[in-house]
């Protein structure tokens, strides 16, 4: 146990983790020189295309007689809930800063998240072969955020490659061997599963006390499962069986069960005989933020839809969803996300690993009504909020937000935060005249509109974020439904702050003129709140030349024509269908307010 290390790299998004990850696997020989690519650890398409981490991945790497078992970790926020995983899972963590951006806010986020569980941190600056590489403003945030000494921060670039055989003498030097007994019955962390067709779940552990070897009779505590372990093994970084697993080791066991929801992410694996283990204490559960519904582009596809959806969650536990119908998109799903990059993601994924186009409805963050009635319901769309007559009270979630940005932008996000709606908390300094830390509260709904983009602009694209969820508070909420042609059209409707009905009406109402086709008739098209109109407008209606087609000659054919336009007009008035095609509805649901 003396010779193993299990540690991972946490950094703000882009700092270089996954980068950094593939020197240590050319380093330690983990991975032959011509099989190595980019980003390695990347091994989903679309984290190689994007260039981003969305799942954790830990890879052993055999080094000087040691066992390095490490963990890449994804750096968008997000996917903190990954990281978090991560860190439960190891003793020491490299906090990787880019020498051109120096300390951000996922920096921080974290770096927290590594201190609540007591990990040895060794600070790195990274990118250091960049000209714009400042390493003393680096090293001074660092200073000031880890309260380090100068000499405990190590310099590297993961793509030269300079300073990383430093760095990993660092971490066998300074990262505690593992502690846990190897006597005791067998405790498995249970960090990460996913599924695989053939082998059924396989369980990412950490062997906390005890070992397990393959064909073992397993128990998992939390679901009670008792199983075999099909296969044992290490990631290096692809499956690589072993006989066993010792005390203090990062794998895998395959499990050969079918139903991922037996195998949790944060359960206990021990041995079957022996009783009276304590179960480890696990994670929390992870929560959805940001509820979308999601329809498939082509009516008659909800069934491969669901399949789709089905299959991504066996890799995906944050995804959750359950039916939801709507008049114009037919079946679909309402679906909980962690947050907007994720639903991204997943719509993403489903193009591509599934070759799924789906709309996505107005995103909305779970609300808390209490009714008349004192009911409690979690409210995660439009079409779930009750009467108001039947409300009592209503809450809505917020955050704890941090903001990195230059001082010379401060100003213009203080103003961005207070349009919306954010408490000013408290501002700190990175470092002195040069960069701050602005702490607000701010409702989760604010954030999920175009916040991000917002940030971006008013700061030059320097300002970052980071946030989790700090608690719910009293808010008032109003349902908008939007009219066309005297109906409403549900996949419209969104809720909204009541003071801010009317400007949401407004805009939805006029993207709408500008989007909707010309008809043959006048189209209405209205904004209500509890059946009262608070904004209105009409699409002026064409006449169609319906004698176009006809050359010359014979008028009383093209009057005949102009007859049946007459009829067909009086008819469709009647009837007042419009037919509400894609466009409108994504431009509606794309604008932002
Ligand atoms: P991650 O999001 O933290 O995993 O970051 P990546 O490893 O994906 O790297 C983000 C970007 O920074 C990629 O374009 C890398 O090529 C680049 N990068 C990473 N490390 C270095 C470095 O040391 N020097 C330079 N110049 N670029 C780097
Ligand atoms: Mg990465």
């Amino acid at each position: 146990m003396n010779l193993i290390r299990d540690f991972c790299i946490i950094a703000h998004i882009d700092h270089g983790k996954s980068t950094l990850a593939d020197r240590f696997l050319e380093l330690t020989g983990t991975v032959e020189k011509r099989k190595m690519r980019a980003q390695l650890l990347d091994q989903m398409d679309l984290e190689q295309e994007k260039g981003i981490t969305i799942k954790l991945a830990p890879v052993r790497m055999l080094y000087k007689g040691y066992t390095l078992n490490l963990i890449d970790t994804p750096g968008h926020v997000d996917f903190t809930y990954e990281v978090s995983r991560s860190l439960a899972a190891v003793e020491g963590a490299i906090l990787l800063v880019d020498a051109t951006q120096g300390v951000q806010a996922q920096t921080l986020g974290n770096l927290y998240l590594a201190l609540e569980q007591n990990l040895t941190i060794i600070p790195v600056i990274n990118k250091i072969d960049l000209p714009a590489a400042d390493v003393e403003r680096a090293k001074r945030e660092i200073i000031q955020l880890v309260g380090c000494a100068p000499e405990e921060i190590l310099a590297v670039s993961g793509k030269t490659g300079e300073g990383v055989e430093t760095l990993l003498q660092a971490v066998i030097d300074r990262v505690p061997p593992p502690r846990g007994s190897a006597e005791a019955p067998l405790r498995a962390l249970i960090f990460d599963s996913r599924f695989d067709d053939y082998r059924g779940v396989i369980a990412s552990v950490r062997i906390v006390d005890g070992s397990i070897a393959r064909r073992q009779k397993i128990h998992l505590l939390g679901t009670g499962v008792r199983t075999e372990a099909e296969e044992v093994g290490v990631y290096s970084p692809g499956l690589t069986p072993q006989e066993s697993l010792a005390t203090g080791m990062i794998g895998y066991v395959a499990t050969g069960i079918k139903d991922i929801a037996q195998v949790r992410v944060g359960d206990t694996i021990t041995t079957d005989k022996i009783t009276g283990v304590a179960q480890l204490p696990g994670y929390y559960e992870v929560k959805p933020m940001v509820f979308a519904g999601i329809f498939p582009k082509e009516g008659n596809e909800y069934s491969a839809l669901r399949e789709s959806m089905e299959k991504l969650k066996l890799n995906d536990a944050a995804l959750q969803f359950e039916p939801e119908h709507s008049q114009a998109l037919g079946f679909g799903f309402r679906a909980g996300f962690l947050g907007l990059l994720h639903l991204e993601i997943t719509q993403e994924r489903l193009r591509r690993e599934y070759d799924m186009d789906v709309i996505v409805t107005v995103p909305s963050v779970a609300y808390r009504v209490t009714t008349a009635r004192n009911e409690a319901l979690i409210i995660k769309g439009p079409h779930e909020l009750p009467d108001p007559s039947h409300i009592k009270h209503t809450e809505e979630p917020w955050m704890s937000v941090d903001i990195i940005t230059p001082v010379e932008y401060v100003g213009g996000i203080m103003q961005l935060t207070a349009d919306r709606r954010g408490r000013y908390r408290t501002t700190e300094y990175l470092s002195v005249g040069q960069r701050a830390i602005l702490r607000y509260d701010i409702p989760l709904a604010a954030l999920i509109v175009d916040f991000y983009d917002a940030l971006k602009s008013a700061s030059a694209g320097y300002a970052s974020l980071n946030y989790e969820l700090k608690g719910y508070e009293t808010t008032d909420i109003v349902r908008l439904d939007i009219l066309v042609a005297d109906r409403p059209v549900e996949e419209l409707a969104t809720i909204v702050w009541r003071d801010a009905a009317y400007a949401a009406g407004k805009r939805i109402v006029e993207t709408l003129k500008d989007t909707l086709p010309r008809q043959q008739f006048v189209i209405k098209i209205q904004a209500a709140v509890g059946g009262k109109i608070i904004a209105a407008d009409r699409v002026a209606s064409f006449r169609k030349d319906v004698t176009a087609k006809l050359y010359g000659g014979d008028v009383t054919r093209k009057n005949k024509l102009l007859d049946k336009q007459k009829k067909g007009k009086k008819r469709m008035r009647a009837s007042g269908t419009v037919d509400i095609p894609p466009e409108a509805y994504l431009a509606v649901l794309k604008k932002k307010d």
